[in-house]
């Protein structure tokens, strides 16, 4: 469940500084405006942090990262600490910021304001609004938000146009799941092992998986659910994390 506060808070923003569109201030002037300096340096152990004296701060964003969506969305991460909790220090790593851990509440809540910041609700649902769930589209959405493909793809799951879920696994177990609240079953058990009949599965084997969505048996996984049929069938697309050994699972009907 995201926190809604954290999304009030880059609302706020958003009507602060009468924002029409994704990208119309960049993340760095929006940073500025809020009284912060942006800089970007090289890190070691996290990708991103803040600081606050009370008075001035700095967002700082790791040098190293590739892709410039990876830098918006760390700082706007970072911003979102500093908006939702003034917080004086805070160090965040890889799998906080993308979400592959969501373990911390605090990080859980930044990435919703960044999610709400670059993403916001409005544009987002105007965006996807009658367009084919399918994982071009959804590569399509990322590029439009300047966001990654796995932070457009959370963010479907909570609001997009077509039920999806999404499901981060770690060395072969799932560790989490959004489901989207119109999806037709909404269970999946967390710490279980990935499913042989899914393609994540073949990710952890070290098998190439598709690029593209493809369907499996839904069995694969809702083997727990009275609703689904042995013919029944889900599709599904995966954004791999190798350095990680972790993989973002896409789901949809
Ligand atoms: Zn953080």
């Amino acid at each position: 469940m995201s926190d809604p506060l954290a999304a009030a808070y880059a609302r706020k923003v958003i009507e602060e500084y009468c924002i029409k569109y994704p990208g119309q201030y960049s993340i760095q002037q929006i940073i500025n405006a809020r009284g912060l300096t942006y800089r970007e340096a090289l890190l070691s152990g996290s990708i991103g942090n803040i600081i606050f004296n009370g008075t001035s701060g700095t967002v700082t964003v790791s040098s190293s990262l590739g892709e410039t969506s990876q830098k918006v969305f760390t700082a706007a991460h970072e911003l979102g600490h500093f908006e939702n909790e003034k917080i004086k220090f805070k160090s965040c790593s890889f799998e906080e910021v993308s979400g592959l851990s969501r373990t911390s509440p605090r990080e859980m809540s930044a990435n919703d304001f960044a999610a709400e910041l670059l993403m916001h609700e409005k544009w987002f649902v105007e965006y996807v609004r009658g367009k084919k769930l399918e994982s071009r589209m959804l590569k399509e959405t990322a590029n439009y938000f300047n966001v990654s493909l796995s932070a457009a793809s959370i963010r479907y799951a909570e609001i997009g146009a077509h039920p999806a879920a999404v499901i981060m696994s770690k060395d072969g177990l799932v560790k989490w799941s959004s489901i989207n609240k119109s999806f037709p079953i909404q269970f999946i058990r967390w710490g279980e092992k990935v499913s042989d009949l899914s393609y994540t599965s073949d990710f952890f084997k070290g098998d190439t998986i598709p690029s593209e969505a493809e369907d499996v048996p839904a069995r694969a996984w809702f083997k727990e659910s009275f609703y689904i049929k042995d013919s029944d069938r889900v599709f599904e697309f995966n954004i791999p994390f190798k350095n990680y050994n972790s993989i973002l699972t896409v789901l949809y009907f």
